[in-house]
């Protein structure tokens, strides 16, 4: 008889994965707090929040609950039409937190269909005016917004890209803001805006691009530019969200305000599918017509789903908790010490961190992808029972909420091991 592990090599295909040479997957059996367990009994620590979801911890007994509740009661239903108390609750709860003046949620089912709604929005926004000439969108160098093709498109040419590059549509790249290029930046907005519609951005971090960290200050002068150019301004919250950089969002660091928001991954505390894209008025007032052409054409069959949107609540409840808050704020205190710590060894260079994110670039000091350190640095830690996946040589943690500082520094210390033994 075939084994699960055979079967899977048989019949699935795993993302961001090559075929050859074939890796050996790894069979996750439960998941409890910040472990991870494997079908030999092997435990492993969560430092990377399964792909940045998992806020409080697998299989929250809380979470797990309410989503059973909701399953029993009403599982799906069509959202054209039709709506649910833990859709409206949600929105209300959502807008409530968001930081701005936004007044309407859309729902969709991950992140990068949160990015589509977004764009797609600040674009027929326009549209609808009869604006015919903006129509293009500003982007940073570097971002990653997601794989579908209106995310590919806004994300910065990469590896990720590569095989689609004539079928993305045009995009006006920037760097992210230095004292150095941030007149620069706003200039080129100033003199190029009557053809952009929007700016898309990552606040604070750009996640898969390697966490790449930037000033919020420059942020802010950047988007202070984009409204007074009435260049719509996008925020890409779909990992910088529900915490991750210290405060509940990251746009809280800038004074102005995005016009849209882009929400998923933490937003079910990481047990369900699904996306949110919030909008302002001003986004909202654009649709308000009779005339049936401006309807906002765009929908998916899960959106809103029940069961997610009752597992994004009760994480909202657990988010809102003042021990989860202390969570947040003592292991961005941790980080900034391991910071320092990890920075003596020169192995480890542009040591950073923002919140419960912590990088640096191992060795080279260059951002590379496709670099095989990362597979390398995850074998390593596995056997010491902690689960990191660098971005090529982009080593960084991000560990749910619940992780103990007593773990935490379990983390930290198989990374010094492997730096110092790498030295040795
Ligand atoms: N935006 C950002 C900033 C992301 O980090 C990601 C996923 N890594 C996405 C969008 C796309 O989200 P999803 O994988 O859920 O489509």
């Amino acid at each position: 008889m075939q084994s699960l592990k055979e079967k899977d090599k048989l019949y699935i295909w795993h993302p961001y994965t090559a075929f050859l040479p074939a890796p050996e997957p790894i069979l996750i059996v439960k998941g409890k707090g910040s472990y991870i367990e494997n079908d030999e009994g092997n435990q492993y620590l969560d430092a990377i929040s399964s792909w940045w979801v998992t806020l409080h911890g697998h299989g929250h007994p809380y979470i797990a609950e309410k989503i059973y509740r909701q399953a029993l009661e009403l599982e799906q239903v069509i959202f054209a039409g039709f709506t649910h108390r833990p859709a409206i609750e949600l929105a209300e709860r959502l807008l409530q937190v968001l930081p701005g003046s936004l007044s309407k949620i859309f729902y969709s089912d991950n992140g990068s269909t949160a990015v589509e709604v977004a764009i797609k929005m600040a674009l027929q926004d326009w549209w609808n005016f009869g604006e015919t000439k903006r129509t293009r969108v500003l982007a940073f160098r570097n971002a990653y917004h997601g794989d579908t093709f209106g995310s590919m498109s806004v994300s910065d040419r990469s590896v990720f890209t590569r095989a689609f590059e004539d079928k993305l549509f045009e995009v006006v790249f920037i760097d992210t803001p230095t004292a150095e290029n941030i007149a620069t930046l706003k200039n080129l907005v100033e003199q190029e805006s009557d053809t952009i519609a929007a700016f898309i951005y990552e606040p604070l971090v750009q996640g898969a691009g390697g966490m790449k960290m930037y000033d919020a200050v420059l942020l802010n002068e950047l988007l202070a530019t984009c409204k007074s150019s009435e260049v719509i301004c996008i925020a890409d919250e779909v990992m910088t969200g529900f915490g991750r950089t210290g405060r509940l969002f990251a746009s809280e660091y800038a004074a102005t305000k995005p016009d849209l928001i882009c929400l998923s991954k933490g937003i079910t505390g990481g047990t369900m599918a699904l996306g949110a894209t919030a909008c302002n008025q001003r986004i909202a007032d654009a649709f308000m017509s009779e005339d049936r052409l401006k309807t906002f054409f765009h929908g998916h069959s899960f959106t809103a789903n029940p069961i997610a949107c009752a597992a994004a609540l009760a994480s909202l409840d657990l988010l809102q908790k003042t021990s989860c808050l202390e969570n947040i704020s003592a292991i961005t205190a941790r980080n900034l010490s391991f910071v320092n710590q990890v920075s003596a060894c020169p192995t480890a260079k542009n040591a950073r961190a923002c919140g419960t994110i912590m990088a640096f670039d191992y060795d080279s000091g260059r951002y590379d992808y496709l670099s095989n350190v990362s597979s390398k640095i995850t074998a390593f830690m596995l056997e010491r029972g902690v689960y990191l996946r660098p971005l090529g040589n982009t080593v960084y943690i991000m560990p749910p909420y619940c992780m103990l500082m007593e773990e935490l520094d379990r983390v930290y210390a198989v990374i010094v091991e492997y730096l110092k033994l790498d030295r040795a």
